[in-house]
């Protein structure tokens, strides 16, 4: 029997070793591209925040917050948390520099490990790196299509092949509350069988048992009697849901409607979502929307979405691939779109340039030309394409070039083939 070494590394927590950095290295400069490529900008914030923070952000009734938190006291008296997600961190970090007063959507990445007190197991550890995307000041259905697109694109780019997005949408509060009713009266139907967590958690916070994982709860939740929270949602989520599908359905992303998908946070409001590779029953990346957390730190009423994908999970489904990815380029393009069908129809262009390597801006929060033509001149972009409800429909686009004025109408199918030749 070996001797036991005097110290060993802690239970959950591992060592990133000289042959892995490179896993590390692929990722991150994946995930940097691509959300720099939508617009976001780096944020880092300090692995301890208060432990209120976690409390009122992530909610005080989750597994995070009730088990999980990694928690001290200071020399001084205070209660630190090392933080278990990046969410409230980052929303702290933009009501306390103001960010409000900058263009909304305020789009931030982070990159970090984080510390959950879990149970260990293969690809469940206690610390753990996520790379993390935050859209906020964007009520539009929009911005959660594009941040299911950017780590959708990510997972593609970094070669997964089946991968299966399961997305819900949970409403707001006055949908679930209806909600809440009928399912606490389904589930006290069957409490018996309920395990001892969510016996707890039917008191406490009911929705939550849709995610326990216990074969028995599992047995409940996929009871064809159950009720099912999309039936319940007002008008305004139900149309926003409609709006995020209607998104996914022209950016051609796969999607499959999982009714139980409530994720493990307390702050989530409409949309929620996980992106799987086939083979996985551990998501890769999750996240949603929340329109409440700012009001709930004290910051205006403003709403957000967002999510994160975890790095190690990503490694250990990368290790039996060969992975090799390129870089983006600085941009000179501007895309403007004039109109609710020609944001559809951007978003998927967006990503057909970034497929083929051509850098491209957008501000798709900004409706009027004038806004977006003085973006484009603040960006300094050589090109502007235009595409209007007009061009939409004759399947065109109008390409401008700001220094000459000059501008041509081109077959859509060809502006990238065009605008290639023109940056050349
Ligand atoms: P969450 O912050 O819970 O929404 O999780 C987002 C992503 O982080 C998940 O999809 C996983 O890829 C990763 N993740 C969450 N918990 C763990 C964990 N305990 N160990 C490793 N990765 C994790």
């Amino acid at each position: 029997m070996s001797k036991k070494l005097k110290f060993q590394r802690i239970t959950g927590m591992h060592d990133i070793l000289p042959q892995d950095q490179k896993y590390f290295e692929k990722i991150y400069n994946t995930c940097k591209s691509i959300a720099e490529f939508y617009g976001f900008s780096k944020i880092d914030t300090p692995i301890l925040e208060e432990t209120e923070l976690f409390i009122k952000g992530t909610g005080d009734t989750t597994d995070i917050v009730q088990k999980e938190m990694y928690n001290l006291k200071t020399k001084g008296g205070d209660s630190l948390t090392l933080r278990p997600e990046f969410t409230p961190g980052v929303i702290r970090a933009y009501i306390e520099h103001g960010m409000k007063n900058l263009i909304q959507p305020v789009k931030l990445y982070s990159y970090g490990p984080v510390f959950r007190y879990e149970k260990p197991q293969t690809g469940r550890y206690r610390q753990f790196y996520q790379f993390n995307l935050e859209s906020i000041g964007e009520k539009n259905a929009v911005a959660d299509a594009q941040i299911i697109q950017i780590f959708y694109s990510i997972l593609s780019e970094l070669k997964f092949k089946k991968l299966i997005v399961k997305i819900n949408s949970i409403g707001e509060n006055r949908c679930r509350s209806n909600y809440k009713k009928v399912f606490i009266k389904y589930c006290q139907s069957k409490q018996s069988i309920l395990c001892s967590d969510c016996k707890r958690r039917l008191k406490e916070n009911p929705l939550r048992i849709l995610d326990c994982k216990e074969e028995k709860c599992q047995k409940i939740i996929n009871d064809s009697q159950i009720p099912q929270i999309i039936d319940y949602l007002c008008e305004e989520c139900h149309a926003h849901f409609k709006s995020v599908l209607e998104f996914l359905d022209e950016i051609e992303i796969p999607y499959f409607l999982d009714p139980y998908l409530v994720r493990g946070l307390d702050y989530y409001t409409k949309t929620t979502f996980e992106i799987f590779a086939d083979n996985n029953k551990n998501a890769l990346a999750g996240g949603g929307r929340y329109d409440n957390m700012i009001k709930l730190f004290g910051g205006d009423d403003r709403s957000a979405v967002g999510g994160a994908i975890g790095i190690e999970r990503i490694i250990l489904e990368m290790k039996n691939l060969d992975i090799k990815f390129s870089e983006t380029k600085d941009s000179q393009i501007f895309l403007i779109q004039l109109g609710e069908l020609a944001k559809k129809k951007s978003l998927k262009l967006l990503e057909s340039f970034r497929k083929n390597k051509v850098s491209v801006l957008e501000s798709f929060s900004q409706d009027s030309l004038k806004a977006q033509l003085s973006m484009a001149n603040k960006a300094g972009v050589k090109y502007v394409l235009i595409l209007g409800q007009k061009e939409v429909l004759d399947k065109t686009i109008i390409i401008k070039n700001m220094e000459s004025g000059q501008q041509e109408i081109v077959d859509i199918e060809k502006v990238i083939e065009k605008i290639k030749k023109h940056i050349k």
